[in-house]
């Protein structure tokens, strides 16, 4: 199975210090759909692992979180693309919950889900968190340098072997092409 683990806000939309708190909030970053779309054809799984604190926070309910992924979802079925599965940590950046990246939990659950280990899945994240989980369970770290990337780029803590693409356009192109 061809499966690759997307990060949210930063890689398929930008994000925001004030968080992604209403549809409106949600808008894609040039070429990500399109980026899914390509991967989709070519065979990959596309699923996304995100955290989503501000639910934790109060900033906005499940229902809303809801809202917004229906944003994506149909965004991206007009760039004929589509998702196999969304999943999210919904609980605050001080919870001592196991699914906030950079803990594994979230991509545990993908691999429960799709029956299959993740060594060599390729994780791609704007933030050090993303990576880390990635590293955590034996996928492939991807950092991209749209949302927090730059920063990240910087990071000492990078993980070794991580591998540095523009954007989600750029990813798709290195593995669907
Ligand atoms: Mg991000
Ligand atoms: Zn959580």
């Amino acid at each position: 199975m061809k499966l690759i683990i997307l990060d949210r806000d930063g890689v398929i939309n930008y994000d925001s210090e004030q968080f992604i708190k209403s549809p409106d909030e949600w808008r894609p970053i040039p070429g990500a759909l399109e980026a899914i779309a390509r991967l989709n054809r070519w065979g990959w799984q596309v699923v996304v692992a995100t955290n989503q604190s501000g639910v934790g926070r109060g900033l906005f309910d499940m229902d809303t979180l809801n809202t917004i992924h229906d944003k994506m979802v149909k965004s991206l079925a007009q760039a004929g693309g589509r998702l196999d599965a969304i999943f999210y940590c919904p609980h605050a950046a001080d919870s001592t919950c196991d699914c906030r990246k950079p803990k594994p939990g979230l991509l545990l659950q993908i691999s429960e889900r799709f029956n299959t280990g993740l060594e060599g899945v390729p994780v791609v994240g704007d933030s050090l968190r993303d990576l880390q989980a990635g590293v955590a369970v034996r996928g492939a770290p991807f950092l991209v340098l749209t949302g927090k990337g730059q920063k990240t780029a910087e990071d000492p803590a990078l993980p070794e072997g991580t591998r540095i693409f523009a954007d989600l356009a750029a990813v798709a192109l290195e593995l669907a092409a």
